[in-house]
Order: structure tokens, then C-alpha cells, then sequence
């Protein structure tokens, strides 16, 4: 079994970056428009901040209130596609649910929204065309690479639909020519499913969902999930008891996680050079 080591792969995606921002001659600016302030969404704002002034990006965070109108919104948005300094959007999530969250993730300009959630990039993912990705699905793909995991022809089983991970996972997958499952809280006899699995993409949010009966021998395996139990981080997939059945595995921590953020940062890169050939 090999460990997939989320450390390593964020290692050499920060000194990729850091080299093409040493090309540069301007700062990248990255604003996150927080909507309330939840624990949650606090320290994701933090991580973000933190790595984006190691970077030497300009990071701006625009706190509004739990009841602000969506107009108001909205109109923020406006000014930020505007803005020539401001390269990448990211609204943190989840909003309440008074706004309307498509609506207001759709008003970023496709090519600053570099957390790849706007209908436009998702589509163009789809259609294979270049776009602005997901972090963590672009992180997932950087471990295969990273490892030299060759998804051509096998058999992925993603479990978990979200716009952020399973559905981009779906799109990028498909293109990479994986034959895919996408399988969800509706599905079936999910054991049916993830025990064919060649590769098994696991980002639900229930801590040890799959167990080792439900996965195949020497199963490639990638566990986004974060939970939290007994004040222990774990993952989606019940670690101790599958590891020595798959051939690598990425643990949580060290996992996944280590990724997202570097590739949001790096998806600010992505959109200044998007944006330059206007
Ligand atoms: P969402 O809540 O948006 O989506 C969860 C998905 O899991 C849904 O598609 C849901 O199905 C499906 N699901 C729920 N219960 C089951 C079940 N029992 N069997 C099969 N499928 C099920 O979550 P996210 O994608 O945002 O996050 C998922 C996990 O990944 C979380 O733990 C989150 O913290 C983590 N995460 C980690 C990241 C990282 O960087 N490592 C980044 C983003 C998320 P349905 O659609 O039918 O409701």
C-alpha cells in the first residue's frame, strides 16, 4: 500500500506557483465577500488569508451581515468584476438562505470566480473547454499525477454530488477518459457499486462510510470527507480497517485537505492569466 501524501503534492504545487508568481510584476488580488461569520466559515477564511499573504497576494475580506439584501449583493459583485485589481471572487459558503445562492454565485464574472462554481465554468468543464476548476477536484487530479495514478479506462465510483467535489470530479473524470459512477444519498445498494471500483472518490461528510467490505482489492482510494469525532479528524472512509486492502490511499489529515487551498490560490494565478487575454 502507498500512502498518498497530500504534503508532498501540496509541496510542489506551492513552489510551481511561487515560480509563476516571481514572473509576475503585479500582486494578485484575491477578495472573499463572507456572508455572517460562522466558526466554520471563519476558519476557512482564515486558512485562506493565511496562504494568500505567503504568497504575497493582496487578500481583501469583505464581511456583510446575515441580513443583508441581495441587491446589495449583488451590487458588490458588480463592482468587484469591475475592479482590475481584484483577480479572483470567492463568496465562502454556505450563505444564508435568505439570498439566493445560485443567483448570487452566477453574478461573478466566469473569469474570476476562481472557485469554479458558476454555471458557466461548470458547463464549460463539461464540455472539456478551458475554465476555472473546483480546487479540490483540481487537487484530487494532482495527487493522480503527482503519483503517477493513470485514470484512463478504469473504473471511478464517485460517492457525493456536491458542485464543489463529485460533480466537477464527474466532468474532469469523464474528459480524462475514466469510465465514472456518480452515486449519491438516492443511491441503491451503494456497496454494489463502490466494491467495482478501480478508483473510489469518497466526499460525503459521514465518517466511516465505507468500510472494507465495500471496497475491491488493491482499490485506489481518495477520502475528502472531513468529521470531526471525539475531537479527532477523520475521513469518509473507516482508514484502519481499509487500508490494507487498497494499493494507495490518502489519509485524513494529510490527505486532500492539504491541496484545496493551494489550488484556490493557485486558480487566482489561473484567472489573472484568463483575464489577460481579453
Ligand atoms: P455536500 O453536503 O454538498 O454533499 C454531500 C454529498 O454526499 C451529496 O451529494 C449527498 O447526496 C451525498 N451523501 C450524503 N449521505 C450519503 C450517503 N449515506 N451515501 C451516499 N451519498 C451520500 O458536501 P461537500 O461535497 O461540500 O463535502 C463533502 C465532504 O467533503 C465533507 O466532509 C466536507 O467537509 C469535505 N470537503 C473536503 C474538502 C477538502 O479540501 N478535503 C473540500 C470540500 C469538502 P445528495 O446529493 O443526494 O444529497
Amino acid at each position: 500500500m502507498t500512502l498518498l501524501d497530500g504534503r508532498e503534492v501540496r509541496k510542489k504545487l506551492l513552489d510551481d506557483l511561487k515560480n509563476k508568481l516571481d514572473k509576475l510584476n503585479r500582486r494578485l488580488g484575491l477578495t472573499v465577500i463572507q456572508i455572517g461569520s460562522s466558526d466554520s466559515s471563519n476558519i476557512y477564511v482564515k486558512q485562506k488569508e493565511k496562504l494568500a499573504i505567503e504568497l504575497g497576494y493582496k487578500f481583501n475580506c469583505i464581511k456583510l451581515d446575515d441580513n443583508v439584501r441581495e441587491d446589495d449583493v449583488l451590487s458588490l459583485i458588480d463592482e468587484l468584476n469591475d475592479d482590475c485589481n481584484v483577480d479572483g471572487i470567492l463568496i465562502q459558503l454556505p450563505i444564508p438562505d435568505n439570498l439566493d445562492s445560485r443567483k448570487v454565485l452566477d453574478r461573478i464574472s466566469s473569469k474570476k470566480d476562481v472557485d469554479g462554481l458558476t454555471c458557466i465554468n461548470a458547463g464549460r468543464l463539461i464540455c472539456n473547454k478551458e475554465c476555472l476548476i473546483p480546487g479540490t477536484a483540481l487537487g484530487i487530479m494532482d495527487i493522480f499525477s503527482y503519483y503517477n495514478i493513470d485514470v484512463s479506462g478504469k473504473h471511478v465510483v464517485i460517492v457525493g454530488r456536491s458542485d464543489l467535489v463529485g460533480k466537477p470530479m464527474f466532468s474532469i473524470l469523464s474528459n480524462t477518459n475514466a469510465t465514472v459512477t456518480l452515486c449519491h444519498s438516492k443511491t441503491k445498494n451503494l456497496e454494489s457499486i463502490t466494491s467495482k471500483a478501480d478508483i473510489l472518490i469518497v466526499a460525503v461528510g459521514v465518517a466511516k462510510l465505507i468500510t472494507k467490505d465495500m471496497v475491491k482489492k488493491e482499490c485506489v482510494i481518495i477520502d475528502a470527507g472531513i468529521n470531526v469525532i471525539n475531537g479527532k479528524l477523520c475521513g469518509d472512509v473507516d482508514y484502519d480497517n481499509v487500508v490494507d486492502i487498497a494499493s494507495y490511499i490518502t489519509p485524513v489529515p494529510y490527505g486532500v485537505g492539504q491541496v484545496t487551498t493551494v489550488e484556490l490560490l493557485y486558480n487566482v494565478y489561473r484567472a489573472y492569466e484568463l483575464n489577460k487575454k481579453d
